[in-house]
Protein backbone atom coordinates (compact mmCIF):
# COMPACT_ATOMS: atom_id res chain seq x y z
CA UNK A 1 0.00 0.00 0.00
CA UNK A 2 1.21 3.46 -1.20
CA UNK A 3 2.29 5.60 1.70
CA UNK A 4 0.31 8.28 2.27
CA UNK A 5 2.56 12.22 1.87
CA UNK A 6 3.33 14.20 4.22
CA UNK A 7 2.53 17.99 3.26
CA UNK A 8 5.97 19.17 3.29
CA UNK A 9 6.88 16.76 0.65
CA UNK A 10 4.11 17.64 -1.83
CA UNK A 11 3.76 21.35 -0.85
CA UNK A 12 3.13 23.23 -3.89
CA UNK A 13 5.07 26.21 -3.03
CA UNK A 14 9.24 26.73 -3.62
CA UNK A 15 10.20 25.93 0.02
CA UNK A 16 12.71 24.03 1.26
CA UNK A 17 12.36 21.75 4.51
CA UNK A 18 14.62 20.21 6.65
CA UNK A 19 13.90 17.97 9.39
CA UNK A 20 10.79 16.50 7.95
CA UNK A 21 9.22 19.41 7.62
CA UNK A 22 10.19 21.10 11.20
CA UNK A 23 12.17 23.57 9.34
CA UNK A 24 10.48 25.78 6.48
CA UNK A 25 13.00 27.53 4.56
CA UNK A 26 12.75 29.61 1.63
CA UNK A 27 13.83 28.38 -2.09
CA UNK A 28 17.33 30.10 -2.43
CA UNK A 29 18.65 28.64 1.22
CA UNK A 30 21.98 28.70 -0.12
CA UNK A 31 22.15 32.21 0.15
CA UNK A 32 22.60 31.51 3.74
CA UNK A 33 26.06 30.09 3.43
CA UNK A 34 27.30 33.07 1.36
CA UNK A 35 25.89 35.52 4.51
CA UNK A 36 27.26 33.18 7.32
CA UNK A 37 30.65 33.47 5.49
CA UNK A 38 30.08 37.57 5.23
CA UNK A 39 29.88 37.22 9.54
CA UNK A 40 31.84 34.60 10.19
CA UNK A 41 34.83 35.36 8.38
CA UNK A 42 35.87 38.89 9.51
CA UNK A 43 35.25 38.23 13.31
CA UNK A 44 37.41 35.50 12.19
CA UNK A 45 40.36 37.50 11.32
CA UNK A 46 39.20 40.28 14.15
CA UNK A 47 40.12 37.59 16.51
CA UNK A 48 43.01 36.27 15.46
CA UNK A 49 44.83 39.50 14.42
CA UNK A 50 42.97 42.16 16.38
CA UNK A 51 42.41 40.78 19.70
CA UNK A 52 45.06 38.54 20.44
CA UNK A 53 47.43 41.72 19.88
CA UNK A 54 44.96 43.27 22.22
CA UNK A 55 45.98 39.49 24.38
CA UNK A 56 49.90 40.36 23.41
CA UNK A 57 49.79 44.11 24.68
CA UNK A 58 47.65 43.95 27.95
CA UNK A 59 48.12 40.17 29.55
CA UNK A 60 47.69 41.67 32.87
CA UNK A 61 44.00 42.61 32.73
CA UNK A 62 43.01 39.73 30.05
CA UNK A 63 41.65 42.75 27.32
CA UNK A 64 42.35 40.64 24.68
CA UNK A 65 40.03 37.97 26.22
CA UNK A 66 37.36 39.89 27.19
CA UNK A 67 37.13 41.40 23.79
CA UNK A 68 37.33 37.71 22.18
CA UNK A 69 34.70 36.50 24.48
CA UNK A 70 32.09 39.76 23.56
CA UNK A 71 33.28 39.62 19.60
CA UNK A 72 32.26 35.86 19.65
CA UNK A 73 28.85 36.03 21.56
CA UNK A 74 27.63 39.07 19.89
CA UNK A 75 28.51 36.73 16.50
CA UNK A 76 26.50 33.92 17.60
CA UNK A 77 23.78 35.52 18.62
CA UNK A 78 23.59 37.04 14.85
CA UNK A 79 23.73 33.62 14.16
CA UNK A 80 21.10 32.20 15.72
CA UNK A 81 18.77 35.56 15.06
CA UNK A 82 19.71 34.81 11.24
CA UNK A 83 18.67 30.68 12.00
CA UNK A 84 15.45 31.32 13.38
CA UNK A 85 14.58 34.01 10.68
CA UNK A 86 15.55 31.26 7.85
CA UNK A 87 14.42 28.13 9.11
CA UNK A 88 10.58 29.56 10.65
CA UNK A 89 7.65 29.57 8.38
CA UNK A 90 7.05 33.30 7.41
CA UNK A 91 3.42 33.12 7.67
CA UNK A 92 2.68 31.11 5.36
CA UNK A 93 -1.37 30.54 4.12
CA UNK A 94 -2.72 27.32 3.63
CA UNK A 95 -3.83 26.97 -0.26
CA UNK A 96 -7.09 26.12 -1.51
CA UNK A 97 -7.70 22.97 -3.43
CA UNK A 98 -9.92 24.89 -5.56
CA UNK A 99 -11.55 28.13 -5.80
CA UNK A 100 -14.38 29.51 -3.50
CA UNK A 101 -17.88 29.22 -4.46
CA UNK A 102 -17.74 33.31 -5.04
CA UNK A 103 -15.61 32.71 -7.84
CA UNK A 104 -17.58 30.01 -9.18
CA UNK A 105 -20.50 32.00 -8.73
CA UNK A 106 -18.80 34.61 -11.15
CA UNK A 107 -18.56 32.80 -13.45
CA UNK A 108 -21.70 30.79 -13.88
CA UNK A 109 -24.07 34.13 -13.41
CA UNK A 110 -21.52 36.46 -15.55
CA UNK A 111 -23.66 37.43 -18.83
CA UNK A 112 -21.60 35.62 -21.72
CA UNK A 113 -20.87 38.57 -23.81
CA UNK A 114 -20.10 41.49 -20.90
CA UNK A 115 -17.11 42.21 -19.63
CA UNK A 116 -14.86 39.89 -17.47
CA UNK A 117 -13.73 42.77 -15.72
CA UNK A 118 -16.83 42.63 -13.32
CA UNK A 119 -15.53 39.80 -12.01
CA UNK A 120 -11.97 40.31 -12.18
CA UNK A 121 -9.72 40.89 -10.73
CA UNK A 122 -11.70 39.49 -7.51
CA UNK A 123 -11.81 41.58 -4.08
CA UNK A 124 -13.58 41.57 -1.06
CA UNK A 125 -13.87 44.67 1.56
CA UNK A 126 -13.36 43.76 5.12
CA UNK A 127 -13.04 46.10 8.10
CA UNK A 128 -9.81 46.61 9.77
CA UNK A 129 -9.97 48.86 13.12
CA UNK A 130 -13.44 50.50 12.10
CA UNK A 131 -11.82 51.20 8.36
CA UNK A 132 -12.60 49.30 5.50
CA UNK A 133 -9.50 47.75 3.39
CA UNK A 134 -9.84 46.15 0.42
CA UNK A 135 -8.28 42.01 0.20
CA UNK A 136 -7.62 40.51 -3.01
CA UNK A 137 -8.39 36.89 -3.92
CA UNK A 138 -5.17 34.87 -4.77
CA UNK A 139 -5.52 32.39 -8.03
CA UNK A 140 -2.19 30.69 -7.12
CA UNK A 141 -3.30 30.01 -3.72
CA UNK A 142 -6.70 30.17 -4.07
CA UNK A 143 -7.50 31.88 -1.02
CA UNK A 144 -9.01 35.47 -0.29
CA UNK A 145 -5.59 37.36 1.08
CA UNK A 146 -6.01 38.19 4.60
CA UNK A 147 -5.26 42.05 4.97
CA UNK A 148 -1.30 42.75 4.02
CA UNK A 149 -0.88 39.60 2.93
CA UNK A 150 0.74 39.14 -0.47
CA UNK A 151 2.10 36.94 -2.56
CA UNK A 152 5.71 36.37 -3.10
CA UNK A 153 6.88 35.16 -6.61
CA UNK A 154 9.61 33.70 -5.40
CA UNK A 155 8.93 31.51 -2.81
CA UNK A 156 5.50 31.02 -4.42
CA UNK A 157 3.33 31.51 -1.26
CA UNK A 158 1.26 33.76 -0.06
CA UNK A 159 2.92 35.15 2.95
CA UNK A 160 0.96 37.17 6.09
CA UNK A 161 1.73 41.01 6.56
CA UNK A 162 4.12 40.20 3.95
CA UNK A 163 7.41 42.77 4.64
CA UNK A 164 9.82 41.35 1.95
CA UNK A 165 11.65 38.54 0.51
CA UNK A 166 15.15 38.76 2.17
CA UNK A 167 17.97 37.34 -0.88
CA UNK A 168 20.51 37.14 1.98
CA UNK A 169 18.27 34.62 3.63
CA UNK A 170 16.89 33.31 0.56
CA UNK A 171 13.36 33.70 2.85
CA UNK A 172 10.11 35.52 2.58
CA UNK A 173 9.99 38.13 5.51
CA UNK A 174 6.46 38.10 7.39
CA UNK A 175 4.46 38.15 10.19
CA UNK A 176 6.08 34.88 11.91
CA UNK A 177 9.81 35.83 11.42
CA UNK A 178 9.47 40.01 11.23
CA UNK A 179 10.92 40.11 15.43
CA UNK A 180 13.60 37.39 14.16
CA UNK A 181 14.59 39.36 11.50
CA UNK A 182 14.90 42.85 13.00
CA UNK A 183 16.73 41.41 16.20
CA UNK A 184 19.15 39.53 13.32
CA UNK A 185 19.99 42.89 11.73
CA UNK A 186 20.20 45.10 14.30
CA UNK A 187 22.61 42.81 16.37
CA UNK A 188 24.73 42.49 12.62
CA UNK A 189 24.56 46.26 13.57
CA UNK A 190 26.16 46.53 16.94
CA UNK A 191 28.43 43.45 16.14
CA UNK A 192 30.44 46.10 13.44
CA UNK A 193 30.08 48.63 15.61
CA UNK A 194 31.94 46.61 17.97
CA UNK A 195 34.20 45.12 15.40
CA UNK A 196 35.30 48.73 14.21
CA UNK A 197 35.71 50.64 17.29
CA UNK A 198 38.15 48.44 18.50
CA UNK A 199 40.09 47.70 15.14
CA UNK A 200 40.11 51.44 15.45
CA UNK A 201 41.51 51.63 19.25
CA UNK A 202 43.94 48.98 17.68
CA UNK A 203 45.29 50.65 14.74
CA UNK A 204 45.48 54.07 16.82
CA UNK A 205 47.78 51.73 19.50
CA UNK A 206 49.51 50.37 16.16
CA UNK A 207 50.02 54.04 14.93
CA UNK A 208 51.50 55.60 18.79
CA UNK A 209 53.48 52.82 19.10
CA UNK A 210 55.68 52.96 15.65
CA UNK A 211 54.55 57.01 15.47
CA UNK A 212 54.27 56.38 11.65
CA UNK A 213 51.01 55.81 10.10
CA UNK A 214 52.31 54.36 6.98
CA UNK A 215 54.91 52.21 8.93
CA UNK A 216 51.50 51.68 11.24
CA UNK A 217 49.54 50.13 8.36
CA UNK A 218 52.30 47.86 6.45
CA UNK A 219 52.15 46.25 10.46
CA UNK A 220 48.71 45.58 10.50
CA UNK A 221 47.12 45.28 7.10
CA UNK A 222 44.31 43.21 8.08
CA UNK A 223 43.40 45.58 10.70
CA UNK A 224 42.85 48.27 7.69
CA UNK A 225 40.53 45.88 5.98
CA UNK A 226 38.77 44.55 8.81
CA UNK A 227 37.56 48.54 9.30
CA UNK A 228 37.14 49.09 5.61
CA UNK A 229 34.49 46.10 5.98
CA UNK A 230 32.92 46.91 8.93
CA UNK A 231 32.76 50.86 7.98
CA UNK A 232 30.61 49.67 4.76
CA UNK A 233 28.49 46.17 6.44
CA UNK A 234 27.80 48.95 9.36
CA UNK A 235 26.33 51.66 7.23
CA UNK A 236 24.25 48.86 5.37
CA UNK A 237 23.13 47.11 8.33
CA UNK A 238 22.82 50.05 10.38
CA UNK A 239 20.68 51.87 8.11
CA UNK A 240 18.63 49.00 8.00
CA UNK A 241 18.26 48.98 11.57
CA UNK A 242 16.87 52.80 11.81
CA UNK A 243 14.56 52.07 8.40
CA UNK A 244 13.27 49.36 9.95
CA UNK A 245 12.76 50.86 13.75
CA UNK A 246 11.27 53.65 11.72
CA UNK A 247 8.39 51.20 10.17
CA UNK A 248 7.66 49.14 13.65
CA UNK A 249 7.06 52.58 15.17
CA UNK A 250 4.58 53.10 12.03
CA UNK A 251 3.33 49.97 11.93
CA UNK A 252 4.48 49.45 8.12
CA UNK A 253 5.94 46.62 6.14
CA UNK A 254 8.92 47.53 3.35
CA UNK A 255 6.29 46.73 1.29
CA UNK A 256 3.91 49.33 2.11
CA UNK A 257 6.25 52.00 2.68
CA UNK A 258 7.34 51.19 -1.26
CA UNK A 259 4.05 50.90 -2.63
CA UNK A 260 2.44 53.91 -0.98
CA UNK A 261 5.61 56.02 -1.21
CA UNK A 262 4.34 59.41 -2.41
CA UNK A 263 0.89 58.62 -1.30
CA UNK A 264 0.86 61.09 1.71
CA UNK A 265 -2.79 61.09 1.83
CA UNK A 266 -3.64 57.56 2.70
CA UNK A 267 -4.09 56.43 6.05
CA UNK A 268 -2.66 53.66 7.82
CA UNK A 269 -5.15 51.57 9.99
CA UNK A 270 -3.06 49.49 11.06
CA UNK A 271 -1.22 52.01 13.09
CA UNK A 272 -2.45 52.36 16.50
CA UNK A 273 0.22 54.51 18.20
CA UNK A 274 3.95 54.50 18.28
CA UNK A 275 3.76 52.38 21.49
CA UNK A 276 1.32 49.79 20.34
CA UNK A 277 2.61 49.74 17.47
CA UNK A 278 6.03 48.68 18.97
CA UNK A 279 4.34 46.92 21.13
CA UNK A 280 3.17 44.38 18.55
CA UNK A 281 6.36 43.78 17.19
CA UNK A 282 8.32 43.07 20.39
CA UNK A 283 6.24 42.08 22.74
CA UNK A 284 3.24 39.90 21.37
CA UNK A 285 3.56 36.60 20.88
CA UNK A 286 4.52 34.72 17.85
CA UNK A 287 1.03 33.20 16.51
CA UNK A 288 1.21 29.47 15.37
CA UNK A 289 1.87 28.64 12.15
CA UNK A 290 -1.56 28.35 9.98
CA UNK A 291 0.31 25.37 7.91
CA UNK A 292 1.28 21.69 9.80
CA UNK A 293 3.38 21.26 7.34
CA UNK A 294 4.29 17.63 9.32
CA UNK A 295 1.12 16.46 8.52
CA UNK A 296 -0.27 14.07 5.83
CA UNK A 297 -1.16 15.81 3.08
CA UNK A 298 -4.52 13.77 2.48
CA UNK A 299 -5.77 15.68 6.16
CA UNK A 300 -4.35 19.15 4.49
CA UNK A 301 -6.74 18.41 1.27
CA UNK A 302 -9.18 17.03 3.47
CA UNK A 303 -9.61 20.25 5.49
CA UNK A 304 -9.45 22.49 2.61
CA UNK A 305 -11.89 20.58 0.64
CA UNK A 306 -14.59 20.20 2.99
CA UNK A 307 -16.50 22.98 4.09
CA UNK A 308 -18.33 25.19 1.61
CA UNK A 309 -17.94 28.23 3.98
CA UNK A 310 -14.51 27.18 4.52
CA UNK A 311 -13.57 28.08 0.89
CA UNK A 312 -15.37 31.29 1.35
CA UNK A 313 -13.40 32.55 4.29
CA UNK A 314 -10.62 31.87 1.93
CA UNK A 315 -9.70 28.42 2.92
CA UNK A 316 -9.79 29.38 6.38
CA UNK A 317 -7.06 32.48 6.19
CA UNK A 318 -9.72 35.44 7.62
CA UNK A 319 -11.76 33.10 10.17
CA UNK A 320 -8.79 33.85 13.19
CA UNK A 321 -8.58 37.52 12.15
CA UNK A 322 -10.70 38.90 15.13
CA UNK A 323 -10.91 43.04 14.00
CA UNK A 324 -11.86 41.77 10.80
CA UNK A 325 -15.67 41.60 9.41
CA UNK A 326 -16.50 40.95 6.01
CA UNK A 327 -18.68 44.02 4.80
CA UNK A 328 -19.73 43.17 1.20
CA UNK A 329 -18.56 40.19 -0.56
CA UNK A 330 -19.52 41.21 -3.78
CA UNK A 331 -18.63 39.78 -6.72
CA UNK A 332 -18.79 42.31 -8.81
CA UNK A 333 -15.22 44.78 -9.27
CA UNK A 334 -14.94 46.95 -11.84
CA UNK A 335 -11.67 48.49 -10.19
CA UNK A 336 -8.18 47.46 -10.36
CA UNK A 337 -6.27 47.33 -6.81
CA UNK A 338 -3.26 48.82 -6.50
CA UNK A 339 -0.15 46.02 -7.13
CA UNK A 340 -2.22 44.23 -9.98
CA UNK A 341 -0.69 44.49 -13.43
CA UNK A 342 -2.39 43.78 -16.70
CA UNK A 343 -0.07 40.70 -17.48
CA UNK A 344 -1.41 39.39 -13.90
CA UNK A 345 -5.02 39.67 -15.54
CA UNK A 346 -4.76 37.62 -18.36
CA UNK A 347 -2.87 35.26 -16.82
CA UNK A 348 -5.30 34.58 -13.52
CA UNK A 349 -8.20 34.27 -16.41
CA UNK A 350 -6.51 32.18 -18.75
CA UNK A 351 -5.89 29.71 -14.95
CA UNK A 352 -9.22 30.04 -14.39
CA UNK A 353 -10.19 29.19 -17.78
CA UNK A 354 -8.72 26.31 -17.28
CA UNK A 355 -9.92 25.50 -13.58
CA UNK A 356 -13.49 25.86 -15.03
CA UNK A 357 -12.58 22.86 -17.31
CA UNK A 358 -11.19 21.22 -14.37
CA UNK A 359 -13.32 21.37 -11.88
CA UNK A 360 -16.39 20.05 -14.78
CA UNK A 361 -13.76 16.99 -15.64
CA UNK A 362 -13.73 16.31 -11.56
CA UNK A 363 -17.56 16.89 -10.82
CA UNK A 364 -18.89 15.38 -14.16
CA UNK A 365 -21.62 18.26 -14.33
CA UNK A 366 -21.99 20.41 -17.40
CA UNK A 367 -19.45 23.45 -17.85
CA UNK A 368 -21.09 26.82 -16.64
CA UNK A 369 -24.11 27.87 -18.63
CA UNK A 370 -22.20 30.98 -18.99
CA UNK A 371 -18.64 30.94 -19.85
CA UNK A 372 -16.33 33.63 -18.96
CA UNK A 373 -16.61 35.86 -21.89
CA UNK A 374 -12.95 36.11 -23.81
CA UNK A 375 -9.70 37.89 -22.69
CA UNK A 376 -9.71 40.75 -25.18
ZN1 LIG B 1 -0.98 33.27 -3.17
ZN1 LIG C 1 9.59 34.85 -0.57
Amino acid sequence: MAEIPRLYQVWKGNNKFLLNGRLVFGPDAKALIVTVMLIVLPVGVFCAFVAREFQHHSQECNAGYVIMSVAIILTVSVLVFLFLTASRDPGIVPRNSHPPDEILNCYSSAPAVSSNEKCVPHTKEVRVNGLAVRVKYCDTCMVFRPPRCTHCKICDNCVERFDHHCPWLGQCIGKRNYRCFFLFVSSAAVLCGFVLSMTALHIKFVVDEHGNQWRAIKESPASLALMADCFVSLWFVGGLTVFHLYLISQNKTTYENVRNRGDNKRINVYSLGCMSNCNEVFCTRVEAPRINFQGYAADEAASAAAPNSNNKAGGGCMKNEAIMEENHPSRVRVKVEDDVDIGDVLLKLSRRRNYSQDIHGIFGTPPPHKSPPPES
